[in-house]
């Protein structure tokens, strides 16, 4: 077992890590490609950035390929995310021309790698019309749905569902998201990497010396959300709890986010909450560049309380991460959200600032709570929600998508 894999080991057990070692055992010499639309920014890429060299380190075969597109497949697959999600409104003819002309390139672009492939993961709707370029394909081909489809605008679906119905398989991240779809659909919850520099432990002077570089006083208790500025992450709603909670203790608030290359709108929604919270002394808003992981880690690891108000959400990252830094996340009632948080055993779900605004004040009020909470957190994460349980899943499913060939032994 290499060096890296023995670290997993230490934080999983290695009872664990044998087994995922046995199951990508069976997957020797079989090439798999993951396919998404951003290198950088949001969930998908950082489960990627952590799941392909674990991957390998496994001695697998695997590659992460991006797709190229310019600003009106960005805008189409947006509106794309917006309506799947539930927002009102659809896809014009323009739109869908932009969506599938640019799979058709970035089809011609990645030909060799997809056709030699054995497994291809496509990540969310983005890559989808993918598929359907790939007649004579050899490989089996997963649909892995990251966002919280469970009201999604009808007609959008439509459209989304006939770029995915030819896949062999998809995957959910919770039950409320499966879909009418004529193939297998499989639920697998995403995960965080405990080796990576966004989850790793730090020391107590790595935390304050970030806090003391950002600006952010320790005078008051730190209420924090981390999240790409959209309108499903409710940083508006975030901004309305504090002030709400700030009625009753004295409190700072850090809003942390940085853009994603496939989301056109965040400048929009980030002009938006900078207008909200003008003036007001202890609101930070903080820009950070795609790669200030341990930026993160930091101001999770700092924070007093961690906030994850979205009103949808597939499964919020952000969440685990915190979770693993023993901090109860006050989360939306939401999507996957309600996989992670289990009401006042590792942290607490809410509808409404005036929720939020509640429980905030009863977790700085309680230490003791809080700190049993966090504890609970960081156990639940460990149980649930490690990248390594996740690739043990995916890796599972790719086997079963064989039928077991060849591990008959009929003398067992
Ligand atoms: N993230 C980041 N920088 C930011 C905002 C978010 O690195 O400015 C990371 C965050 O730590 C998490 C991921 O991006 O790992 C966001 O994943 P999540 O599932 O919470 O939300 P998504 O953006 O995929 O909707």
């Amino acid at each position: 077992m290499s060096d890296i894999l023995k670290k997993y080991g230490e934080v999983i057990g290695f009872h664990a890590m044998d087994s995922l070692l046995a199951i990508a055992e069976r997957l020797e010499g079989k090439k798999i490609v993951h396919i998404n639309s951003t290198k950088e920014g949001g969930g998908v890429a950082e489960i990627l950035s952590s799941m392909v060299p674990l991957s390998q380190e496994l001695g697998l075969d695997v590659a992460w390929e991006v797709i190229e597109g310019d600003e009106p497949f960005f805008n189409c697959t947006k509106t794309l995310h917006n309506s799947l999600q539930g927002m009102a409104g659809g896809l014009s003819e323009s739109q869908a021309g932009a969506y599938m002309e640019t799979n058709r390139k970035n089809a011609e672009r990645l030909k060799d790698v997809l056709e030699s492939a054995d497994y291809v993961f496509i990540h969310d709707p983005q890559p989808a019309a993918l598929l359907g370029l790939f007649p004579k394909r050899k490989g089996k081909w997963i649909w892995r749905c990251h966002i919280d489809v469970s009201s999604p605008n009808r007609s959008v679906w439509r459209f989304v569902k006939k770029q995915v119905e030819g896949y062999d398989a998809s995957i959910f991240s919770l039950p409320d998201f499966a879909q009418n779809l004529p193939h297998p659909q499989y639920l697998i919850t995403p995960s965080i990497d405990p080796l990576s520099e966004k989850n790793r432990p730090l020391t107590k002077n790595e935390v304050l010396k970030t806090y003391e570089e950002l600006g952010i006083g320790r005078d008051k208790p730190v209420i924090l959300q981390v999240s790409r500025f959209d309108r499903f992450k409710d940083p508006l709603g975030v901004i309305e709890s504090y002030r709400l909670a700030r009625d009753h203790v004295d409190i700072r608030l850090v809003l942390a986010g940085g853009g994603a290359t496939d989301d056109p709108e965040s400048g929009e929604v980030l002009s938006a909450v900078k207008e909200a919270a003008a003036g007001d002394p202890d609101i930070s808003i903080l820009l950070l560049p795609a790669d200030a992981h341990r930026t993160i880690n930091a101001l999770q690891a700092g924070a007093d309380v961690v906030m994850q108000k979205s009103t949808k959400e597939g499964f919020g990252l952000t969440v685990t991460e915190a979770m693993w830094k023993k901090k109860p996340v006050v989360g939306g009632d939401v999507g996957g959200i309600r996989l992670q948080v289990i009401n006042r055993f590792n942290g607490f779900r809410v509808r409404s600032p005036e929720g939020a605004a509640i429980r905030i004040r009863y977790l700085l009020t309680h230490r003791w709570k809080r700190e049993r909470m966090g504890v609970n957190a960081r156990q639940y994460v460990l149980e649930n929600f490690l990248i390594t349980g996740q690739l043990r899943n995916y890796l599972s499913l790719l086997v079963s998508l064989d039928g077991n060939e060849g591990e008959w032994e009929p003398w067992i």
